[in-house]
């Protein structure tokens, strides 16, 4: 619909600016290179070796990059291959409501069935007592996403200590997705679940280089889990795509051991902590006050006092009538009926595109009141 109605998009989670020089020079490098032929199927070794190292850096915490880590199509697959990895038909996994939409489908793929436990509004705390009873004995997953998507939450260290008791309690294995690893704000910290007590030997870590490094397209993810968990990943990737685009992964590698010689991460925390702001003054000054956010490149509005009886409706007006697109999170509730009225803005867009869709936003009633 943004197409159609030349919407200014701030619907789809992708940035609109360029990926850094060295990770674009370094993709073309490893083509004329001729690194053209199929990788290992765990992924190449080089760059399994530069996500140990990214790491032990950040948590000095070592990992096997053998028997630890696989290479996947983004994290999408890596999800994917997770949950049919490790579920079996009639195992239970559970999912905190809002969710980013692919975990649903690659449990209910697995033959398994998701549980859900709300995050309530305003700051997406889950209610420890929810949580426990959503376990069973057939609990087989726990799937969190921090910083997470569509909320923008960053789980503290207490919220992961009570999700961490409570899979140790029930032998479950926590599938933490965490592409925003890198997208924090302020204070918040963003802390991998693995590196709590006892929990990197039942924890399927995700992340991926394409929010990151602004490359979204280029699809390169991966898993860290421990060996026996990583084998089953490997024996169902191994049948998903078998290995992922060689000259890519190079350039992943070079990406993750280059990146903190420029400065990379922080000037991209730098740079998305303005245009979080940047968009957050305009939704205000819209009447559509954005929520708290930690971390990730989302904002969800109030459209509480917009008069439309839906997040769908209020989304296809504002495509439709004022030329800018966002998504209705309800698609992130098992029952779309349940959402709260919200609506969720991609600040991952260049200053231009941003002020384009201010001055459209300007047209809204609320804008005037
Ligand atoms: N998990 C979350 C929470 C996401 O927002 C996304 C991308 N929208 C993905 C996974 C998929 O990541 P990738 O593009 O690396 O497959």
């Amino acid at each position: 619909m943004a197409v159609e109605h030349n919407a200014v998009n701030l619907g789809q989670g992708f940035p609109d600016f360029p990926a850094p020089e060295f990770v674009k020079a370094a993709a073309c490098l490893a083509i004329t290179d001729n690194e053209n032929q199929y990788a290992p199927s765990p992924g190449l070794p080089r760059l399994r070796k530069a996500i140990a190292a990214h790491w032990q850096r950040r948590h000095d915490q070592n990992l096997d990059a053998n028997e630890e880590i696989t290479v996947t199509q983004g994290a999408t697959e890596a999800l994917f291959a997770t949950a049919m990895g490790l579920l079996n038909p009639g195992d239970e996994a559970i999912v905190f409501e809002p969710f980013y939409d692919a975990y649903v489908p690659d449990i209910q793929m697995a033959g398994a069935v998701p549980r859900f436990v709300r995050l309530h509004p305003p700051y997406w705390k889950f209610r420890p007592e929810e949580l426990a009873a959503a376990f069973s004995s057939r609990t087989k997953l726990v799937f969190i996403n921090t910083p997470h998507n569509p909320t923008g939450k960053v789980f503290s260290v207490p919220e992961l200590e009570v999700i961490a008791e409570l899979a140790r309690k029930h032998n479950a294995i926590v599938v933490s997705d965490e592409v925003y690893s890198e997208l924090t704000f302020g204070t918040a910290k963003h802390v991998p679940i693995a590196t709590l007590p006892g929990m990197s030997e039942r924890t399927v870590t995700i992340d991926s280089i394409g929010k990151t490094f602004s490359v979204t397209g280029w699809k390169i993810g991966w898993t860290i889990a421990p060996p026996a968990l990583t084998k089953a990943i490997r024996a169902t990737h191994q049948f998903i795509t078998f290995c992922n685009a060689t000259p890519l992964q190079h350039a992943a590698a070079v990406a993750l051991e280059q990146a903190e010689s420029y400065g990379y991460y922080d000037e991209l925390r730098r740079t998305y902590d303005v245009r979080r702001k940047t968009l957050t003054a305009i939704l205000n000054q819209v009447g559509l006050p954005p929520l708290h956010v930690d971390g990730s490149y989302f904002l969800l509005a109030d459209i509480s006092k917009q008069p439309f009886s839906s997040d769908t409706a209020f989304c296809k007006h504002l495509i439709q009538d004022i030329g800018v697109a966002a998504i209705p999170p309800s698609y992130f509730y098992a029952n779309p009926k349940s959402a709260p009225a919200l609506a969720r803005f991609c600040f991952a867009k260049l200053d231009t595109t941003l002020a384009e869709a201010g001055e459209r936003l300007a047209a809204l009633p609320s804008a005037k009141l």
